[in-house]
């Protein structure tokens, strides 16, 4: 497996690769790997010649009062992970070789960006497309691998690809989880002992939601309240959002109809935020 720091090593390879005519699989992370990412990665593996990780904090989505200083990183352990997984290539740049001090160009996708986790993170979202834009374009990669835990994320690069004509497909991934219920996510390990087993009211309260809605409820305040509730009921939760949205535009719908997405961001203690979600098309 190569390692590569700049753009141009990436393109490097990516050039002769082409040559060659082989099919690229792009998977994007921030690194601090566990099994979520590795299930895109093994994905990825299966279904292209080529296989490349990004692995990179990309501090243009984070806000000024989010983790970006203490985001959990561990590079030798990613490389090791990939490695293990058959990964071709992992580029990890520092953040100067992806923005020059002069960098102008922004990508966005409005409507789908300003609910659910875009109300409380406003310039998320277009850190978000703007990163990915770019690795697409360094990568020329033919699939990319995103996991269904960032819902949101999913649906504004897949209505991003659309919208803008990228030649690239965008392969959505199931949620992976702890055998508790907890989704996986670096973030998971700003959890204490009794906040990490606190936090399977998540997983919990949405299994719940679901089985109301799959029982025939199609009003969506009275299944958004017993979620609300139920995670309520746990002191070291804070809700942020629990929603019901359109899987296709992500916004609020009244009765459950068509596809639709369940989400919650909950706070665990001052600074920890989950969030978990599941669909139903
Ligand atoms: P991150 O490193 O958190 O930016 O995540 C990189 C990619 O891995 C995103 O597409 C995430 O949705 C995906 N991912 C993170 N956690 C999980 C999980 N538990 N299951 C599936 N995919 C995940």
């Amino acid at each position: 497996m190569k390692i590569a720091h700049t753009i141009d090593e990436v393109k490097t390879l990516v050039k002769e690769w082409k040559k060659e005519g082989l099919s690229i699989g792009l998977v994007p992370t921030m690194g601090y790997l566990h099994e979520g990412h590795a299930s895109l990665i093994e994905r990825a593996r299966k279904e292209n010649d080529k296989v490349i990780v990004s692995d990179f904090v990309n501090p243009i989505q984070f806000g000024p009062k989010e983790d970006l200083a203490t985001y959990p990183r561990d590079f030798e352990a990613d490389c090791k992970l990939c490695e293990s997984i058959g990964a071709d290539l992992i580029f990890n740049p520092e953040p100067s070789e992806m923005y020059e001090n002069n960098f102008h160009s922004y990508v966005g996708v409005n409507t789908l960006s300003e609910g659910l986790c875009g109300k409380s993170r406003p310039i998320h979202f277009n850190g978000v497309c703007t990163v990915v834009s770019k690795l697409f374009n360094i990568s020329e990669a033919d699939r990319a691998y995103f996991g269904q835990k960032d819902a949101q994320q999913l649906a504004i690069v897949k209505r991003m690809v659309r919208d803008l004509n990228f030649n690239i497909e965008i392969i959505g991934c199931p949620i992976i989880r702890e055998e508790s219920g907890l989704a996986k996510s670096s973030r998971n390990t700003y959890l204490s002992d009794e906040e990490r087993s606190k936090a399977t009211i998540l997983h919990k309260a949405l299994e719940m939601g679901k089985k109301m809605i799959e029982d025939g409820e199609k009003d969506a305040s009275k299944v958004i309240d017993a979620v609300k509730n139920m995670i309520e009921s746990e002191p070291l939760a804070r809700v942020d959002y629990v929603e019901i949205v359109d899987w296709n535009e992500l916004q609020k719908v009244n009765t459950i109809g068509g596809p639709i997405l369940m989400a919650i961001a909950v706070f665990f203690g001052e600074k920890v935020r989950l969030i978990d979600n599941f669909i139903m098309e």
